[in-house]
């Protein structure tokens, strides 16, 4: 069994919360490195900006370590009413943006995630005997050099650092009137929207009921689909025959996923004008085109052995060239979608959570 000087999450978000909070329910202690003392500050920003009012996940989309009860389960004990219970069942139950933050904050003091918690930014991660040091870089005051520092070394890390920053367009860097759709803003008169997905969609609708003239700027016809993942993917049998696909057609499954879309149905469906290049008249230009993609920009994983834009990874999200009996290196968040594809979601989080907790207690 691992004890505390054995385990260290890197990075300070919602899959570093969802980590910390099953290792302390199976009593194992970890140091957290990150930026962020409150682990839902990043995705808190991006989800205000959008104006998200409800969860993209239903009940199960919450960063307890077990599925049940889940965030339909507790409100309806809460408030002594079965329907949120009722909507679950059908897989129809949203919980708001509110109601999620708040049980995040409950799980952040429950797994002790304040005392673990380290403001440090993690530089380098290097493999030594039985473990791995973790790197990270202090100013040398009163010089404009900076020094580097040492932690560990640990026995079990895991990565989960999030995406590696905003994606905007190369030809639209440094235009004015750019914002990226998950940074705080308000709306001009006339916004072009450029992006075909979740948060472009969202946009259209926020822009519109704030009186803008909406431009949707696309290369190619959305795609319309549910906002969860398939199913399937979330079974035992379906993520089986996803680890048996060979690399290339892996890589073709994975793309496709990532695909921008958003789902069917007559609320989406908004009148805006398309066109395929920003217009001059715009005096506005929000870029909805998510993050920048692909492990080969995380600094920590750049170097590990890639498929396309993927880090390879055993299923149980190890990385494993430099995992054995001895240590565990492990990711955790939307870097870990080659052991699942669903990664960047409250329920892939969940799964790697597991998997490194069982790492953790090999002897
Ligand atoms: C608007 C929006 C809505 C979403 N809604 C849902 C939803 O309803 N349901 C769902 O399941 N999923 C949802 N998601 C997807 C997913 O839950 C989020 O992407 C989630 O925030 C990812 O968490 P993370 O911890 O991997 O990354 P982040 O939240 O980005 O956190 C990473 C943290 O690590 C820190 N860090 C980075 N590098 C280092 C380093 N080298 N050293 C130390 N610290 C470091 C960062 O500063 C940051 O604090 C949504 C995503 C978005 C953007």
């Amino acid at each position: 069994m691992a004890d505390s000087h054995e385990v260290a999450i890197v990075g300070s978000g919602l899959a570093a919360l969802t980590a910390k909070a099953a290792l302390a329910d199976a009593e194992i202690d970890a140091v957290v490195f990150g930026d962020s003392p409150d682990p839902a500050t990043a995705w808190r920003v991006r989800a205000a900006a959008i104006r998200q009012t409800h969860m993209r996940s239903e009940s199960d989309g919450h960063c307890r370590p077990h599925t049940f009860p889940g965030l339909a389960a507790r409100r309806a004990w809460r408030e002594r009413d079965v329907w949120p219970l009722l909507l679950s069942v059908t897989d129809r139950y949203r919980p708001s943006v509110d109601e999620f933050l708040a049980d995040a904050d409950m799980v952040r003091k429950d797994s002790g995630w304040d005392a673990s918690f380290r403001r440090v930014r993690i530089a380098g991660i290097s493999p030594v005997p039985g473990g791995f040091r973790l790197e990270h870089r202090t100013p040398v005051p009163g010089t404009c050099q900076v020094c580097a520092r040492y932690e560990g070394p640990f026995r079990h890390v895991l990565v989960a650092t999030g995406h590696p920053g905003l994606n905007v367009p190369e030809e639209l860097r440094g235009d004015p009137r750019v914002v990226h759709a998950y940074e705080a803003h308000g709306y001009g008169e006339r916004v072009a929207v450029v992006g075909a997905g979740m948060a472009a969609a969202t946009e259209w609708r926020n822009a519109l009921a704030a009186g803008a003239d909406v431009i949707s700027v696309r290369r190619r016809e959305p795609l319309r689909r549910p906002l969860n993942l398939p199913r399937h993917l979330f079974t035992r049998r379906g993520l089986a025959a996803y680890h048996r696909l060979d690399p290339r057609t892996r890589v073709s499954f994975l793309r496709e996923l990532s695909a921008p879309s958003y789902p069917p149905g007559r609320e989406w469906d908004v009148r805006v004008h398309v066109t395929q290049q920003v217009p001059e008249e715009a005096d506005q230009v929000v870029c909805a085109t998510g993050f920048v993609r692909g492990a080969a920009n995380e600094p920590l994983l750049a170097s590990l052995p890639r498929h396309d834009e993927w880090v390879e990874l055993a299923p149980d999200a190890t990385v494993p060239s430099l995992t054995d009996e001895t240590r565990t290196l492990a990711v955790s968040g939307v870097h870990a979608q080659w052991a699942f594809p669903g990664a960047d979601t409250l329920a892939g989080m969940r799964y790697v959570a597991h998997r490194f907790v069982r790492r953790c207690r090999t002897p």
